[in-house]
């Protein structure tokens, strides 16, 4: 169910193992996509979603953008056909270890990190999962590697009945997505943790000890989880093996090999939130045995990912930073609490549910002016207009960057981190953030 990445990856997989495969989407199927499952031989259909076909399944591997709300996956329910995720699916393909990287923010820059260390360290590792190439596809036509570094999230975890990778990290937990989860965060909470159910005792388990809402659902369900635990943290002591940050180090103790002692400064990319996805990334590697030189080697050489903290331009000493991905309250709290100088902060867009009043504090400390590049700029207006800074509008992004950089003086920062999604402006996320460094480029 679903024609894109993950959904065609596991049909070209299903379709080698074998079995009879067939494809349906409800919309159309990009021509890239329709082109790789006519290339092996797979019968499918898009616009529609054809019971009489699909109700005869065996199992049924759903694509996560699918929402467990859509009717044709009630009638599978019903028809109890099992329903598994592609990661699930593929995984059953692979005997290479998977280190499964999920949490609400930080996913992608972690995976990205931490494959970068494994691989210039020598390991035979390939990249996957929500970064944007599917696990399957990978396990059907690449050569098999000894680790995949697999961004998961948690709608890929929803169904996954057996999947156990060698190594899970949960990054953080912050409310996001409550509409796939019935608006239950408990649900979306249980979702993330099911990256460890499956897990036994010679595997493991980091998770971010710093984290509220991680904390309390282990003191509930700590006995549950078999793996071995690595908590890491910043703001608290840890004991037992643990990923800590100490007087400028990184220092990595686990039940294999000496502790580790990695510099941070030789991390290139900048804040906080990188501190921690560093740790995790570093526990990581000093579990699959890479030794703290060769970590220290594999961060310095990391480069900043397209639209998190990208730096984009500095005109008239004025940085513009461009951190589209930010969709969300917790991981703007980590742009700004990362600015070092007076910022034009660009926010706005499509509205989650946001809690403005969580960033009041840094809004006060660092934010010169705002600029809402949205439809709706009433609640961003609404939560900060008592701290008499200027708050403009404007609805694209090219008037955003002009009145951000009229706003602006030499030696401030423009930041465009939006803690909302894009979609009321922009096509998506890598829009909006290609918009912004658009019209910046122009202003030169
Ligand atoms: P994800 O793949 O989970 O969406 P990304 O690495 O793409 O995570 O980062 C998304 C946004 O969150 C970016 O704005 C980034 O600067 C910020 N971010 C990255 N790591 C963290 C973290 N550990 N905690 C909070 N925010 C983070």
């Amino acid at each position: 169910m679903g024609a894109a990445e993950s959904g065609v990856g596991a049909a070209i997989l299903g379709k080698l193992k074998g079995y009879d495969v067939f494809v349906s989407d409800k919309a159309p199927i990009a021509p890239a996509y329709k082109q790789m499952l006519e290339q092996h031989h797979i019968a499918f259909e898009e616009g529609t979603h054809t019971e009489s076909i699909i109700l005869t399944a065996n199992e049924v591997v759903k694509s996560p953008g699918i929402p467990e709300k859509a009717p044709i996956i009630a009638q599978i329910r019903a028809a109890n056909i099992p329903i598994v995720s592609e990661i699930e699916f593929g995984s059953r393909y692979t005997s290479a270890k998977i280190i499964a990287i999920t949490g609400t923010n930080g996913k992608t820059t972690t995976t990205s990190l931490t494959y970068h260390v494994l691989e210039q360290a020598g390991l035979k590792v390939a990249l996957a999962g929500n970064i944007g190439y599917s696990l399957a596809l990978h396990i059907a036509t690449q050569p098999s590697p000894d680790y995949y570094v697999v961004e998961v999230s948690s709608f890929q975890l929803d169904d996954t009945p057996t999947f156990c990778p060698h190594i899970a990290v949960l990054t953080n937990i912050t409310p996001d997505h409550l509409d796939r989860y019935n608006y239950s965060f408990e649900q979306y909470v249980a979702a993330k943790f099911k990256i460890t159910a499956h897990q036994s005792a010679q595997n493991y388990f980091i998770y971010g000890a710093d984290d509220a809402i991680i904390r309390a659902y282990l003191l509930e369900h700590n006995a549950t989880i078999a793996a071995h635990k690595l908590p890491f943290a910043i703001n608290n002591t840890l004991s037992g093996s643990h990923a800590i940050l100490e007087k400028g180090n990184m220092i990595i103790k686990s039940n294999i090999g000496e502790k580790a002692i990695i510099p941070l400064s030789a991390l290139p990319i900048k804040g906080k939130h990188n501190t921690y996805n560093a740790l995790c990334a570093c526990a990581v590697a000093h579990l699959l045995g890479v030794s703290a030189s060769q970590i220290e080697q594999g961060l310095s050489t990391f480069q900043a990912i397209e639209h998190r903290l990208e730096p984009v331009a500095v005109i008239n000493n004025i940085s513009f930073i461009n951190d589209s991905k930010a969709t969300n309250i917790d991981s703007t709290w980590y742009a700004l609490d990362a600015m070092t100088e007076p910022t034009v902060w660009i926010a706005g867009g499509t509205d989650k549910g946001n809690d403005y009043s969580t960033l009041l504090d840094l809004v006060t400390q660092k934010v010169k002016a705002i600029v809402c590049m949205c439809v709706d700029d009433s609640k961003i207006k609404a939560a900060y207009q008592h701290l008499r800074i200027p708050i403009v509008y404007a609805p694209s992004a090219k008037q955003a960057v002009q009145a951000a950089y009229g706003l602006a003086h030499p030696n401030d920062v423009v930041l465009l981190s939006p803690a909302c999604a894009s979609f009321d402006l922009f096509k998506n996320y890598e829009d909006r953030g290609r918009q912004f460094k658009q019209a910046v480029l122009e202003l030169m």
